[in-house]
């Protein structure tokens, strides 16, 4: 049996809050099923969807949050005939598509979802072509994802004058070598404000977070941002990432008087 799921978020159909729900795609003796199941914490309303074959939104939630899976052929001398066979079986091509779409096959392999992708490469072991399924982005090892059971909304990185605005933590939204450097900034630039205490972090209580307020003199954001985007990979804005990349992920030295003139302006103890 192969089983790939997600978390995709959306309005709760009845109450309208932002909640997560969790996708799934099954593939059990050549049966492929999706599944749409979660439940709200405003409302209480539980909903569980189901049904055989693809599911175009499951689908896309799982790309969207996993990353594709890949299937390449690693038979060295693959039979075409074979191929189009299999390639018949899920979609009506004309002859020459079909040769053509056999060909690409060799070439560049297939993307799609772990439960495509491994259908794809049975039908294709049945027919004597040998393939494997390869993940086109690597996997967390943790799959911490699994853990998060509902929305937790945190105040994100802010411009200075702006006011504060509240975003949803969800996990798997960066690519890990940005989460990286994101989070080395995140933690790197001044320090307004710190406590001495830590608190267990919203997503799933796993680690211990910092308590403080940092600047790079232009943003100002919460410290345990840093692992939230470190550990879960969250995503603060696409306006903040643009903006740290800008300064090569390495922030300023603010000196004393810039450092007191945003305290103020913020209004916190410096
Ligand atoms: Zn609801």
């Amino acid at each position: 049996m192969v089983y790939e799921s997600a978390q995709r978020v959306g309005p709760c159909d009845q109450c309208g809050a932002e909640v997560l729900s969790v996708v799934s795609e099954t593939v059990n003796a050549a049966t492929f099923e999706w599944a749409i199941e979660g439940s709200c914490s405003e409302c209480e309303h539980i909903w569980h969807a189901s049904g055989n074959g693809i599911s175009a939104e499951v689908r896309a939630a799982i790309i969207a949050d996993n990353g594709p899976s890949g299937l390449r052929i690693v038979d060295p001398d693959p039979s075409v005939g074979a191929m189009m066979r299999v390639i018949r079986s899920r979609e009506s091509l004309p002859l020459h598509e079909l040769r053509a779409a056999a060909e690409d096959l060799v070439a560049n392999g297939r993307a799609g979802t772990l439960a495509e992708m491994s259908l794809l490469r049975e039908r294709l072991e049945d027919q004597g072509v040998r393939a494997e399924v390869v993940f086109a982005t690597p996997r967390p090892s943790g799959r911490t994802i699994s853990l998060v059971k509902r929305v937790v909304y945190l105040v994100p990185p802010k411009r200075l004058s702006d006011p504060d605005t509240r975003t949803a933590l969800v996990p798997h939204r960066l690519a890990e070598a940005e989460a990286e450097l994101l989070a080395g900034y995140l933690e790197s630039a001044t320090v307004l404000a710190i406590a001495a205490s830590r608190l267990p972090d919203r997503l799933t209580g796993r680690l211990l977070l910092p308590l403080g307020v940092m600047t790079d003199g232009e943003w100002v954001w919460n410290l345990d941002w840093a692992d939230y985007v470190r550990a879960y990979r969250v995503d603060p804005s696409q306006q903040f990432r643009d903006h740290a990349r800008s300064r090569n992920y390495a922030p300023v030295e603010l000196d004393d008087d810039r450092l007191q003139q945003i305290s103020r302006t913020l209004g916190v103890p410096g």
